[in-house]
């Protein structure tokens, strides 16, 4: 159906990828066909236990002694669809349909991330006439879960000290830093006992959520903090007990409920001191989250098994003092962010608490010194925590020569230099540059949009602008060294 469209070999191949099935930790098939895409080609390879692919595409002639260059994508997608859709995602192909300059697909998530990228790798394998140096083409398991694929990658076998990334930036808008994270998960077991009273549940919702990364940056609601500092402050004054929590699994925190229970003379009171304290809150959030509410109702005890009151003070601090936000700017250019975090879950079911909260910062040595702060105050509220995932930032490297290559044939073809883009958010060069601190890289992605969402779509019409640009990319000699 992408066979009129240019260029022809991607979207031969990207057509290829859709009708193969491959959510996360399901890359076996499509791991198969890059297998085969090697052995028809005539490339060597390297496949690893966890699906991660290694290609060698040689130099074609004239190129034999340019640095190789390492190309980068990965195999997997999210797998997200409409409520009303049948569709099942480890067996049937990606429905494709055209829209205008859309392409995008039926009630699912189109998988162009990544296989834009995928198929931009595969196109110039499969094009013997374009020059290039040597290539390696890596092509990734398990990306879209925490970037475990590349974790489980032997780096040690990529020879190149450059390399683009197919998975971030966009059209005219390379990318040049990532930040990396550290997933913090807080667990414990509560002695819970017989409590009598009233108990009030709390709906808190209508706040827009979003992306902890890419969105950190609006200050948007955090369901978590504003519970937390409703309770810190009910609790200084009155008694109260907790007895369950929980929120949607869902990175920015735009709801939650929670349900306590007060001392029977007590629940008017509180019921009237809940919505006054909201009432407060909810002033900070008129331009961000404008829709956001609370609703409480107070129900008889019915299984009336609750935490403490200092316990549950100690969960309602937490939940306070741990803020979902940006935490350090960039000096120079404000508008990056540097370190943030993120409460993504909270959940207290039979006495069983749960609070996972993730720090994202570009250097190594930002992401230490937060976790270390964060022992130590979960330490003064009695918690302790495990590290559940942790992968590198990519800063951005101070003089680099990708940077300037790009640059300097983007403005060569279209007049001007791209734009340089700083994602807070997770990228796998992080976990290569980690093992290969030398190792000198860029993001470039023809532009796409609504990821992970059912909403996904590639435009078509900038695919033939970003092909002729990383094909020239490729092309471009080393300048000679003056003698
Ligand atoms: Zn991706």
């Amino acid at each position: 159906m992408l066979e009129h469209y240019e260029p022809m070999k991607f979207f031969y191949w990207f057509e290829k990828i859709t009708q193969i099935p491959r959510p996360t930790f399901h890359e076996e098939k499509i791991c198969d066909f890059l297998e085969g895409f090697a052995q028809s080609h005539g490339l060597t390879y390297y496949r690893d236990e966890a699906n991660n692919i290694l290609m060698r595409v040689p130099a074609t002639t004239g190129y034999e002694h340019e640095p190789p260059m390492l190309l980068q994508s990965h195999m997997d997608m999210v797998a997200e669809q409409e409520d009303d859709v049948d569709f099942n995602f480890m067996k049937d192909p990606i429905r494709l349909v055209i829209t205008g300059n859309e392409l995008h697909a039926k009630g699912t998530t189109l998988g162009a991330d990544d296989a834009g990228g995928m198929s931009v790798m595969l196109a110039i394998a499969d094009s013997p006439e374009l020059p290039h140096p040597e290539l390696e083409l890596l092509f990734t398991s398990q990306e879209e879960v925490g970037l475990t694929g590349i974790q489980k990658f032997d780096c040690s076998l990529i020879r190149s000290r450059r390399m683009i990334n197919l998975d971030c930036g966009r059209m005219h808008n390379i990318s040049v830093s990532s930040a990396g994270a550290m997933t913090c998960v807080v667990e414990e077991t509560f002695q819970t006992a017989a409590a009598d009273g009233v108990m009030l549940s709390i709906k808190l919702a209508g706040g827009i959520g979003g992306h902890a990364g890419l969105e950190i940056h609006k200050n948007r609601a955090c369901a978590g903090n504003i519970l937390g500092e409703i309770l810190v402050e009910i609790g200084n004054a009155h008694t109260l007990r907790l007895v369950s929590l929980d929120t949607p699994r869902r990175p920015i925190l735009g709801e939650m409920n929670a349900s306590f229970i007060v001392e029977k003379a007590q629940a008017d009171p509180v019921v009237r001191a809940v919505k006054a304290t909201f009432a407060q809150i909810k002033k900070r959030y008129v331009h961000t989250d404008p829709a956001i509410h609370l609703e409480i109702m107070a129900e008889p005890c019915m299984h009336s098994k609750a935490l403490s009151q200092d316990d549950s003070m100690r969960v309602a601090k937490l939940m306070y003092l741990l803020r979902t936000g940006a935490k350090k700017h960039d000096g120079e250019n404000p508008s990056i962010i540097l370190v943030s975090s993120v409460i993504t879950a909270v959940t207290l079911a039979d006495s069983n608490f749960r609070f996972d909260y993730t720090i994202r910062a570009v250097e190594d040595r930002d992401k230490q010194l937060h976790g270390g702060l964060l022992r130590e105050i979960l330490g003064l509220l009695n918690f302790s925590m495990r590290i559940e995932k942790s992968y590198p930032g990519w800063p951005k490297s101070p003089q680099s020569d990708m940077v300037a290559l790009i640059d300097k044939v983007h403005e060569r073809i279209f007049g001007y230099i791209p734009g340089h883009q700083y994602i807070h958010g997770g990228i796998e060069v992080g976990v290569i540059v980690g093992a290969i601190p030398e190792m000198d890289a860029v993001g470039m992605l023809p532009s796409m949009a609504n990821a992970h969402t059912p909403q996904e779509l590639l435009y078509l019409d900038q695919v033939p602008d970003y092909w002729q640009l990383i094909t020239s990319v490729i092309a471009e000699k080393r300048a000679p060294v003056r003698g």
